[in-house]
């Protein structure tokens, strides 16, 4: 079975993308079982429009941006620069000096916390995350409450996976300084409500950093329309090369904070006494940037682009809704997060008396690549009452017979582990 959405045509999607073309353990009696790459939230593939703007970098326009005085050094910087346009477009940031070239999502809440967090957090400040977040959303604030006194609260979930926003006022306390949530949490892919967390955080005198990892690649996003504070993600979750990320932060708060780090291109002048920092958006940017990363990042964005942010969700509904069907009738399966119209196309999972880590390895087998285990969420592993899950991921090029397979494998695995 083919999958053609209303607005996308899957399988000529699918011929951009080398890699979804792979056979794997094929052996000398053994035909091989052709790639399902469900694992898209830890990254995802690249197409060839992207490897090719990588290729054409190198080839024709590589050398340090900002510094030359020489034609290839204004060809790679002009190169650059065009991809933080492409940033600032897909994400609707008023400026481009908004857009901070990081090296991923970890970084960008990184920055924040040290450079933001050490210059405003007193003792007793609180900064509130919840409980289902990512590593990168939690250890920052956890170290910055460490070098500041400040206090980390968490919001809870509901059993179903959702942020108990009943609660929300109870933890939006006149102390509380930032707010630090994801758009959509990377084990439940709860579309958490953020325009009203913004609102009411807003009210209450704080800050909010939306960690965007897995909403910017999926979704529409308009940061002014969001009325988001901070906003990072990741080149690599969204067809661009690993090793980019980026920061949007609203220009009076970058420009109030702090270098995060120091080095060259960061400064406006050096003594032997001391530094100036440089203007937006170089102040944030110290040392070579990745920049053969963000031009390939700015070459995902025009592909993501044309397809339409719109059409990209609208598939991934479909083949969430599809998996939740499908996998539904498996024994002993039970979903983590809410139902498929709440959620984005993250689809998590344990199966009983099954460990994480065998199911995918006997998925592997088929050649379905899941992820398993605790992904980078303890503490949310730790309120759901378990060790690990499983988790498949999709992305627009992922087809409905692939959703089929997965529910055939592990269909089959159940009936395995029954016999054991
Ligand atoms: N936050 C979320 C919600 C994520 O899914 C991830 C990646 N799994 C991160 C943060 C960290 O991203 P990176 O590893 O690219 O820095």
């Amino acid at each position: 079975m083919t999958t053609t959405s209303h607005a996308l045509d899957v399988e000529r999607i699918r011929a951009d993308f080398p890699i979804l073309s792979t056979v794997l353990h094929a052996a000398p009696k053994r035909p091989g079982v052709q790639l399902a790459y469900l694992d898209n939230a830890a990254t995802t593939q690249r197409p060839q429009q992207v490897i090719q703007a990588i290729v054409d970098t190198y080839e024709k326009h590589y050398a340090n941006v900002h510094r030359g005085i020489h034609w290839l050094s204004d060809q790679s910087t002009d190169l650059y620069e065009d991809a933080r346009g492409k940033v600032q477009s897909l994400i609707g940031a008023p400026t481009r000096e908004e857009v901070i070239f990081t090296h991923g999502t970890t970084e960008s809440i990184n920055l924040v916390a040290r450079s933001w967090g050490d210059a405003n957090l007193k003792p007793t400040d609180e900064i509130l995350l919840t409980e289902m977040e990512h590593h990168s959303n939690i250890v920052p604030w956890q170290q910055a409450a460490a070098r500041t006194g400040a206090i980390v609260r968490f919001l809870p979930i509901t059993d179903d996976g959702q942020l108990a926003l009943g609660a929300l006022d109870q933890f939006l306390t006149p102390r509380t300084r930032i707010v630090a949530v994801a758009a959509i949490p990377n084990v439940l892919g709860t579309i958490n409500p953020l325009s009203e967390i913004i609102v009411r955080a807003h009210q209450a005198g704080a800050l909010v950093l939306v960690d965007a990892a897995q909403s910017v690649p999926h979704q529409h996003t308009d940061v002014q329309a969001l009325g988001a504070d901070f906003l990072v993600f990741s080149g690599h979750k969204m067809l661009g090369p690993s090793g980019v990320g980026v920061l949007f932060g609203r220009r009076e708060l970058l420009e109030a904070m702090p270098p995060f780090l120091g080095g060259g291109s960061m400064i406006r002048r050096v003594t032997t006494a001391l530094f100036e920092p440089a203007e937006l958006p170089a102040k944030f940017e110290a040392g070579t940037p990745p920049i053969v990363s963000a031009i390939g990042l700015g070459a995902a964005i025009d592909y993501l682009q044309q397809l339409g942010m719109d059409a990209i969700q609208a598939h991934e509904r479909l083949l969430c809704t599809r998996a939740h069907e499908v996998l539904s009738s498996v024994g002993g399966l039970k979903f983590l997060g809410p139902t498929p119209e709440r959620k984005s196309g993250i689809v998590s999972f344990t199966l009983d008396r099954v460990h994480a880590h065998d199911v995918a390895q006997l998925l592997d087998r088929q050649g379905i690549a899941v992820r398993a285990g605790h992904h980078c969420a303890m503490p949310l592993h730790k309120r759901l009452g378990i060790n690990a899950s499983t988790r498949a991921s999709f992305y627009f090029y992922n087809t409905l017979d692939e959703v089929e397979r997965l529910g055939t494998a592990l269909d089959e695995i159940k009936r395995i582990f029954r016999r054991k």
